[in-house]
């Protein structure tokens, strides 16, 4: 595994994918949503028409190409970057990726996505299943309302106007559905340094995970 692996885990809306982006760009290294390539198949799963509580009809992933490149997902060579964001992915998502099946073809695709080069992947399994021997395990937090707020800027930047209320019980209902389920719960590896953002700037973090990346660098000469 050449190369050096930064996995970042936490909860919705902890601020993971935005950081991973500008951690990627900075060091000129590869970022992978994870959870954008869940959306993916979720967004699949709901323009098939397929009955989302059945596990064996999520068998379209055997010929269906979700590749996640540069801050675009595709699913067969289809952008699909804002359509994985709308109400009915996000509120259906927890529930595919909860299913075994699902997981274990993304995690196969994620593994081999990090097999080359610096790599930047972000999710909820990273550092515990996709990749457990990552040079740098980061998990991080923020309390609800923090990442509720930080929701709601986000979609006001697309346009999107939603209620605060709303958005801290999806990502409340998410964040149990996410710890609960039997697959690869979101847990916190043993070896993650965890990172409270709740009074953290987006820089002040990115500046602190390319502290932590440089002086693990520094030690095993990566
Ligand atoms: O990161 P994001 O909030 O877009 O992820 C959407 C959903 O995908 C999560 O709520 C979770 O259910 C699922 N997910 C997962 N494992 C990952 C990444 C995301 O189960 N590695």
């Amino acid at each position: 595994m050449p190369g050096f692996k930064l996995a970042i885990d936490g909860p919705a809306g902890s601020g993971k994918s935005t950081i991973s982006s500008l951690i990627a760009k900075k060091m000129g290294w590869t970022h992978i949503d994870t959870g954008a390539m869940y959306r993916a198949v979720t967004l699949q799963a709901i323009e098939q028409g397929i009955d989302l509580n059945d596990e064996s009809a999520y068998s379209f992933l055997e010929t269906s190409h979700i590749h996640y490149d540069l801050d675009k997902i595709f699913i067969n060579d289809r952008d699909v970057t804002e359509d994985i964001r709308s109400d009915a992915v996000t509120k259906n998502v927890s529930l595919v990726s909860s299913f075994p099946y699902v997981r274990k073809r993304l995690v196969s695709l994620q593994k081999k996505a990090a097999e080359e080069g610096n790599i930047v992947m972000d999710g909820r399994d990273i550092g515990t299943v996709v990749l457990p021997h990552a040079d740098l395990k980061i998990f991080l937090t923020a309390n609800v309302e923090e990442r509720a707020k930080r929701r709601l800027k986000e979609n006001l930047k697309k346009g999107k106007q939603s209620e605060m209320e709303k958005v801290i019980e999806d990502i409340a209902t998410r964040d149990q559905k996410d710890t609960t389920r039997k697959e690869s719960p979101l847990r916190i590896a043993e070896d993650a340094i965890i990172l409270d953002t709740t009074h953290l700037t987006i820089e002040e973090v990115v500046s602190k995970i390319i502290e932590l990346t440089d002086k693990k660098e520094n030690k095993h000469g990566v």
